[in-house]
């Protein structure tokens, strides 16, 4: 099962990211106009395009391609995307939009991140025509029949992030900014654990918390996460994205000036250890989150960096 319908014309389609299932999707909407919410890596491509003939469309179906932000989990195979769609135009934030053109920055950006296994993880990258990339405007909106989209743009995760109301089912297509949902099919775990990302390299608690805020203001129903799945009520995809943002704060505070990365790994994994205490779940270890602990230190070891920068 490559495709998860969620109903009005919404579906989740796997990109077995990283080779493992119930780790990163992309989103359909079927209505008039045809929309993809973020692409996955290069990698991912052909998960991508399987699970779009599952649902009887191909590429060149595609009206729209949203991009939530340009981590190459979402956005890595824009390029190869826009390729194949030849009618589709590339909506993104504008931060994000010169990233999605001119791809040398971002490329440069993950191999500080991932070294030589960058090309492994996520492929090649692909610029994208500049004359078929608009520009996301804060609360602008994309009507595509019975759904219309409004874009919100939600820096915390990353500076260039945007979320995604759909008034139809009243959800949130929240890319990284309300946190990742752990499903147990990904953890090998017997329950569902959420946690936020703040993976490098501009992960901001406070700014996090403020796009938590706001988006939560629309009192949406639902939350479409990237890393997986859906949460409803939103409710609960708030909590706990706000709780591990404040674990995280109270961490910062506490850490000494010369902080090393091995020190905050050990530390968060603490910290979620103890979350899933708190929720009656005892793990031997997190390991199962693995990845994201590496991301999630490493984020908050450059957020601190540059504070002490400022400083
Ligand atoms: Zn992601």
């Amino acid at each position: 099962m490559s495709v998860l319908d969620y109903g009005t014309g919404i579906y989740a389609i796997d990109l077995f990211e990283e080779r493992k299932s119930f780790r990163s999707s992309a989103y359909v909407i079927r209505d008039e106009r045809v929309a993809l919410i973020d692409t996955g890596s290069a990698k991912s491509q052909e998960a991508l395009l399987e699970g779009l003939a599952e649902l009887g469309l191909g590429s060149e179906d595609l009206d729209h391609v949203i991009i939530t932000h340009v981590h190459l989990d979402h956005a890595g195979g824009a390029g190869q995307m826009m390729q194949k769609s030849p009618r589709a135009v590339l909506h993104a934030h504008p931060r994000a939009a010169r990233h999605l053109i001119d791809p040398s920055k971002l490329d440069q950006g993950a191999r500080a991140v991932y070294g030589d296994q960058m090309d492994e993880i996520f492929g090649h990258l692909l610029p994208v025509d500049p004359h078929r990339v608009v520009i996301a405007e804060d609360e602008g909106t994309l009507r595509l029949g019975r759904h219309t989209l409004t874009f919100y743009h939600t820096p915390g995760h990353a500076k260039h992030h945007m979320c995604i109301f759909d008034d139809r089912s009243q959800g949130i297509f929240s890319g990284d900014m309300v946190g990742i949902r752990y499903r147990p099919e990904y953890t090998g775990w017997d329950f569902t654990y959420g946690f936020p990302t703040t993976s490098p390299a501009d992960f901001d608690p406070d700014a996090m918390l403020e796009s938590l805020h706001r988006l939560e203001a629309l009192k949406p129903r639902r939350i479409y996460h990237t890393h997986f799945g859906m949460t409803e009520p939103a409710g609960e995809a708030f909590d706990f994205s706000r709780n591990g943002v404040h674990y995280i704060n109270k961490l910062i505070q506490q850490l000494p000036d010369t902080v090393t990365y091995e020190q905050i790994q050990e530390a968060m994994s603490e910290i979620m250890i103890q979350d899933l205490r708190i929720q009656g779940h005892v793990v031997p270890s997190v390991d199962p989150l693995g990845v994201d602990l590496w991301l999630d230190s490493l984020g908050i070891l450059v957020y601190i960096q540059k504070k002490q920068k400022l400083a």
